[in-house]
């Protein structure tokens, strides 16, 4: 179609001159608002640009990453009385769940399509099953709501297709939506969100869809120097106060302190935390655009916390110290909520991920369970307790490192260990003599008293262990104090599956383990599935958790002993 022709058509339909803002000024009234009944352009500048590019009809694709309490919501609502009165279409507004969006419609919706006038009158000539949660009938637009699933995406024609919160639906759903516009001519796809998770080997669908727009991130003119500048969370400043006579932080007193001063030099200009002065830069706000490229027709928008004024600086500070605070004791999921949610930033994941085919690749045609293929310097057996089952597995050691996977099982519970050891012998190839379990670890995370009995029985022969959060660092051993001086090992579990996972299995590095030729099936997937995650900022690292990984864990603990004991090994005469 000419845009001439389009633009014919769109006059019939558009009755109403002037921008949205000002229609919803004069309309828009909001029953429940704790700020202000009525909409003004006023109350939340960050809003205006958005809720005009949602309404206008130059943009087909509106995608909008704003953190939560920036009035998100109140965009939905304004969207909806402004198609309705003045540029209706078939409308399908979709949130996260069907709860989630029928609460809404009941809550808020409908009590302010009865208090803008325009509507009202429509309404009143409706009948009431035209008139449900889920579905409005109006004589001149249908109006959908749904949840983000198959069935509610499916099978109407849609002009509008709002989806809400789609940082947490489902993979495809954005698609399944977008599909319901059947490539009308005035077509518009609203996606507003919160900041989402995603990595480079998964992408959310987001990211596609807010690449393809403009990116307009909010800034604001300095009242001092008059020059614009990003809204920056590094420019909110603050001093750590701590509680008199301690180093325990002062919260309060902390967020007492924060600012936001001017990133440029020559001016510094610095803004005290109070509502007046976050208000007067949110009026010097704007939205300028970082994309060169983006695609026709599409607009993306970016609104961090710090940009909302009523969002207080200091209760973001409290926020960041909390997280911050986290992160060092190895919980990155508050910063990764305040990157997503206070920031509307993306959290990207990085992998490293062990495949399938390393883990098979580790079997050897050299040697079959139950044989010893080399005259072993150390042999150890290692076990993981679980709730139904205990898995062991025997490895046998060369001087230099060299490890061969030789037997592996599982016995009821750990106490059964103590009469298997003393029946497990190997023959070693080109002897006659046998090989026998000389050492071993248990895993005495779970069921700890109970390991603990099992190794004191054990004849020192097996030892109990235990995984720590450390990112650095091996082992160490600390005392059982009530288990007659028993040592207890505790190791960096990080640094275990990164030797175990990324060095033998992935890269294959020296001292290599080997797997015997038919180690069983279910001792291969014991060892698949593992994923290190680095988070955004590359300092914390963790590996995800995988379920059924016993024989992983046994190989683990293999790891383990081997850092335990290689001097002992290594000092021995040949
Ligand atoms: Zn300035």
């Amino acid at each position: 179609m000419s845009p001439l022709v389009q633009g014919v058509k769109e006059g019939v339909f558009r009755r109403h001159v002037g921008t949205a803002v000002s229609w919803l000024e004069k309309w828009f009234r909001i029953p429940h608002s704790a700020r202000s009944t009525t909409f003004n352009a006023n109350n939340a500048p960050h809003l205006n640009d958005i809720i005009e590019a949602c309404c206008d009809l130059q943009h087909q694709k509106v995608v909008v990453r704003a953190c939560t309490g920036a009035g998100k919501t109140t965009v939905m609502e304004a969207v909806s009385l402004f198609a309705i009165a003045v540029e209706p279409g078939p409308m399908l507004i979709a949130g996260s769940t069907d709860k989630d969006i029928k609460d809404w419609a009941e809550s808020r919706l409908i009590p302010e399509l009865k208090a803008c006038k325009p509507i009202a009158a429509i309404l009143d000539g409706m009948d009431r099953h035209d008139k449900r949660k889920t579905e409005i009938l109006f004589p001149h637009m249908s109006m959908f709501l749904t949840g983000a699933n198959i069935s509610g995406l499916q099978a109407k024609s849609i002009r509008y297709c709002y989806g809400d919160e789609t940082w947490i639906w489902d993979k495809g759903m954005i698609g399944e939506m977008k599909a319901r516009h059947h490539d009308r001519w005035n077509r518009k796809t609203i996606l507003v969100t919160q900041g989402w998770e995603t990595d480079k080997e998964a992408p959310h669908d987001m990211d596609a869809e807010y690449a393809e727009g403009d990116d307009r991130r909010r800034g604001f003119e300095c009242p001092s120097c008059r020059r614009w500048q990003l809204y920056k969370w590094e420019q909110i400043k603050y001093e750590r106060v701590t509680l008199p006579e301690s180093e325990v932080i002062d919260y309060d007193g902390t967020a007492k302190t924060t600012r936001y001063e001017c990133e440029f030099q020559e001016c510094k200009a610095s803004f005290e935390d109070n509502s007046e002065n976050r208000r007067r830069l949110a009026m010097a706000g704007s939205y300028r655009a970082f994309n060169p490229y983006p695609m026709a027709r599409v607009t993306s928008i970016t609104c961090p916390a710090w940009a909302v004024w009523w969002i207080p600086w200091g209760d973001l500070v409290m926020e960041w110290i909390k997280a911050n605070e986290a992160k060092h004791r190895g919980d990155i999921e508050p910063l990764k909520k305040f990157t997503m949610k206070r920031g509307a930033g993306v959290w990207e994941n990085i992998h490293t991920r062990v495949t399938d085919a390393d883990v098979t690749s580790m079997r050897s045609d050299d040697f079959k369970l139950g044989e010893c293929p080399i005259v072993p310097a150390l042999v150890t057996l290692c076990s993981d307790v679980g709730e139904k089952r205990t898995h062991w597995s025997v490895q046998a050691w060369a001087k230099d490192g060299t490890s061969y996977v030789i037997d592996h099982g599982t016995v009821l519970g750990p106490e059964d260990l103590l009469g298997l050891i003393p029946t497990l012998s190997y023959p070693i190839r080109g002897t006659d003599r046998f090989a026998t379990i000389q050492q071993g670890l248990i895993d005495s995370g779970d069921f700890t008293e109970l390991v603990y009995n099992v190794c004191l029985r054990s004849g020192k022969t097996l030892y109990p262990s235990k995984g720590s959060g450390a990112q650095a660092g091996t082992f160490r051993e600390s005392v059982l104090d009530n288990y007659g001086g028993l040592p207890l090992y505790l190791y960096s579990d990080y640094q275990a599956k990164c030797a175990l996972y990324e060095s033998k299995i992935g890269k294959k590095d020296a001292p290599r383990m080997y797997f015997a030729s038919d180690v069983s099936e279910e001792f291969m997937v014991g060892h698949m599935g593992q994923r290190k995650i680095d988070s955004q900022d590359r300092k914390t690292k963790s590996w995800k958790s995988v379920s059924q990984d016993h024989y992983g864990d046994c190989s683990k603990l293999h790891v383990v002993i081997w850092w335990i004991l290689r001097r002992y090994v290594e000092a021995q005469e040949d």
